[in-house]
């Protein structure tokens, strides 16, 4: 049990207001861990009631809005997070968005957007989470890539999503080897299709009994699913794993 204890450890989880950055940010909460909650302004009320989950259960919360394609704003949340809790353990980097159109029609200004935060925000996020780390001994980053970064989805249009999914599977194997004798592991996890707001709505219905058939496991995955595999990367269950890509998606990359 102690290989999968997080007493005493601070997190910080982006996208921790909505779907799977929330659950994540509760389930660290559940294993011990302190959370910072850093999502937008505009999604406050899914992150205070994130922080209210974390609290329930004993830990203690603390909420910043940023924006991770700002890099000042993420340094400053780091910053809030380090001043309140005096250091940072564990970072896991879930904000993200997606967005479907034909590759022949994709504006640039949605290529640039998507890449912007699926990338980049994350890129900004690891330099400044690192910078921290090294600082005071140590941690683990958990990427929140995606099984689109090794598969293509059938029927969904999104080069760009796919590019940036792609893009942080090898960022995280990158800044693990720059960072490898300096105590701070990297590691990426890949989900599936997992039921949250991201795939939710009258456009989706049809595709996710498409996902579902396409499922070796037959059904979508859910946050709760996600738990356990970031425990396991977030805790000395994994202390001599760095640079990997943990798919978590029922089977779906094996057919
Ligand atoms: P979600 O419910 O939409 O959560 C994403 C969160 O990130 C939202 O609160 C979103 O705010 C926030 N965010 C967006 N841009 C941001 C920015 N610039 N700065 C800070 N926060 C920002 O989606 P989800 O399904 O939980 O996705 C979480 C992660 O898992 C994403 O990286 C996604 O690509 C990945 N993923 C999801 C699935 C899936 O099937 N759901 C599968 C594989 C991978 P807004 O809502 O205001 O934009």
């Amino acid at each position: 049990m102690s290989l999968f204890d997080l007493e005493g450890r601070n997190a910080l989880v982006t996208g921790a207001g909505s779907g799977i950055g929330q659950r994540l940010a509760v389930g660290l909460a559940e294993y011990g861990a302190n959370v910072t909650i850093l999502d937008l302004a505009g999604q406050r009320q899914g992150s205070d009631t994130t922080a209210e989950q974390v609290k329930a259960i004993g830990r203690e919360a603390l909420v910043v809005d940023a924006d991770v394609t700002d890099p000042v704003s993420v340094r400053e949340a780091i910053g809030h997070h380090v001043s309140r809790f005096g250091r940072l353990d564990i970072a896991v980097n879930c904000a993200g968005v997606n967005h479907s159109c034909s590759a022949e029609d994709l504006a640039p200004s949605d290529w640039k957007r998507v890449l912007d935060v699926n990338l980049s925000g994350v890129f900004y996020c690891c330099q400044s989470e690192a910078s921290s780390m090294f600082s005071s001994g140590g941690g683990s980053i958990i990427n929140v890539a995606s099984m689109s970064a090794t598969i293509v989805n059938r029927g969904l249009l999104q080069a760009h999503y796919n590019a940036s999914k792609a893009g942080v599977k090898h960022l995280t194997s990158t800044l693990a080897m720059e960072w490898v004798t300096r105590k701070v592991r990297v590691n990426s996890l890949s989900p599936g299709y997992i039921m949250t707001p991201m795939i939710s709505g009258p456009d989706w219905a049809e595709k996710i009994r498409g996902f579902e058939e396409q499922t070796p496991m037959h059904r979508l995955g859910t946050p709760d699913d996600l738990v356990g595999p970031v425990i396991f990367l977030a805790s000395a269950a994994s202390a001599y794993m760095t640079g990997t890509d943990l798919l978590v998606e029922g089977g779906f990359t094996s057919w």
